[in-house]
């Protein structure tokens, strides 16, 4: 499959033209249909009206849409699009170089725009249908800041409010997050905080509670669902969010058209699946529909191992149990990452369309230890001029791994991995990493038994 080429540039960027206008849902051409999301309440598939009170009224109708091949995204939508995208297509030069491999490395490069993560795509679609429906404001949970950010932004835009829950340990860490926010007009909140019934329940329970994605999205859905005019938004996981940021894979498969090559295997880190599934979405297409054999990789902590280790089961989304139930690859909504694990990515459970596909057995994935990301990340600054996020660096640790068994086979594999990010708010983490006080931590079977014993009992 690996044309070899030559002369290809550093940069390949489509122009504004060349841009999708369409959002692709792979569910359209999943064989097997992920399980659907359950309504706790009824025991039954949810329908789109059990989600009103929680999502807009267009996204809850995209979230449940198994069917609809192409979105058009709204042009209001592509306005914003075209301040910071089509974003390039990378080839990594420097660092094939470096490794020494005859792989050819190319990244996608999502962290060009000021909330320095792919989150922007999905958050300016969000924050579009809120303001298309006439809504006031959004909450909405952020974990190491960048999702808060992107909302932030896109809020500010289309004059929308925000509330933003934000773990704790990461709003003590990441101060100039906050500030970022609070520059769009977001208002900011450590969480578990004493404004909601379900942060206040935390507090009771553990005073010196660090948070967690799961209370932070337990509170940023009790306050939307109890204010008047305002709708809660998820940055990861959702079917939709996955809908919004396939915008990063079409890009990349007619980039690569452009230089007439296809990737052997793309690699993509995963938190809670949106970029992986957004760049893999139409490489996946081809996969399912037998047009092409490309091997897919997720990437995710070896503290937070939701695909490696985790149970195929209908879960909760947060930890005080009030949203639909999907099924997925999980920890448990009451899984508690490890306190040393600085690189992200910490959520319990994983895209239902990715574990799906993970489970039908057509993606692979792997789990890394953070010293290792680290020592990726570092070698990635060095030959590639960014600093990247320490995220986006699962996914070069395994690029780099993979290039480095084509040095022993000299095999000239074409790589694809998804840059999702740049790290310049992550200091602490790279402090750690530079001064030798990170450690790497992999749980032990007893430590995610408590997460597995919090799953549902469902029938
Ligand atoms: C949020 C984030 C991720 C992980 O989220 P996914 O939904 O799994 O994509 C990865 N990289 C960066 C830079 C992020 O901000």
């Amino acid at each position: 499959m690996a044309i070899s080429k030559t002369n290809v540039p550093h940069r390949i960027y489509l122009t504004e033209d060349q841009m999708p206008t369409q959002w692709y849902n792979l569910r359209a051409d999943m064989k097997e249909k992920p399980d659907p999301m359950i309504n706790p309440g009824t025991g039954g598939p949810a329908v789109p009206e059990d989600l009103y009170p929680v999502f807009c009224t267009k996204l809850a109708q995209q979230e449940l849409d198994d069917n609809t091949r192409f979105y058009d995204i709204p042009d209001e939508v592509l306005d914003i699009y075209k301040i910071y995208r089509p974003s390039p297509l990378c080839r990594a030069y420097s660092l094939e170089k470096a490794l020494g491999t005859p792989a050819k490395i190319y990244y996608k490069f999502e962290g060009n725009n000021t909330s320095g993560s792919h989150k922007l795509n999905s958050a300016v679609a969000q924050a579009y249908y809120a303001k298309d429906q006439g809504l006031a404001g959004l909450t909405t949970e952020t974990g190491a800041g960048q999702w808060g950010t992107a909302m932030a932004e896109a809020c500010s835009y289309f004059g929308l409010d925000l509330n933003v829950y934000m773990v704790k340990v990461s709003y003590n860490q990441k101060p100039f997050r906050k500030t970022i926010m609070e520059t769009f007009g977001a208002k900011v909140f450590a969480s578990p905080s004493d404004t909601t019934n379900s942060g206040r329940a935390s507090l009771a329970e553990d005073p010196d509670n660090g948070g967690s994605l799961g209370i932070a999205i337990s509170e940023a859905v009790e306050v939307a669902v109890t204010t008047e005019g305002y709708r809660y938004v998820l940055g990861s996981v959702l079917n939709q969010v996955l809908l919004h940021q396939s915008i990063i894979g079409l890009e990349s498969a007619k980039a690569f058209e452009l230089i007439d090559t296809y990737p052997d295997i793309v690699i993509g880190c995963a938190g809670g699946g949106s970029n992986l599934g957004g760049l893999i979405a139409p490489f996946m297409r081809d996969k399912i529909t037998g047009k092409a054999n490309p091997r897919i990789i997720a990437v995710e902590p070896a503290s937070c191992p939701s695909f490696t280790r985790g149970k195929y089961a209908y879960d909760f989304c947060d930890t005080a149990k009030t949203t639909p139930l999907a099924k997925m690859y999980t920890l448990g909504s009451g899984f508690k990452p490890s306190a040393n694990h600085a690189g992200g990515l910490r959520y319990h459970g994983m895209s239902p369309i990715l574990s799906k596909l993970y489970h039908d057995g057509y993606m692979e994935a792997k789990s890394v230890e953070q010293t290792a990301v680290f020592d990726a990340a570092v070698l990635f600054a060095k030959h590639e001029t960014i600093l990247p996020a320490p995220e986006s660096s699962h996914a070069i640790r395994t690029a780099i791994d993979e290039a480095l068994i084509c040095k022993e086979t000299g095999e000239e594999k074409t790589i694809l991995f998804g840059l999702t990010g740049t790290g310049y708010f992550d200091m602490t983490a790279y402090a750690q990493y530079i001064d030798g006080s990170m450690t790497d931590h992999i749980p032990t079977d007893a430590e995610l038994q408590p997460g597995f014993d919090s799953l549902p009992q469902l029938g």
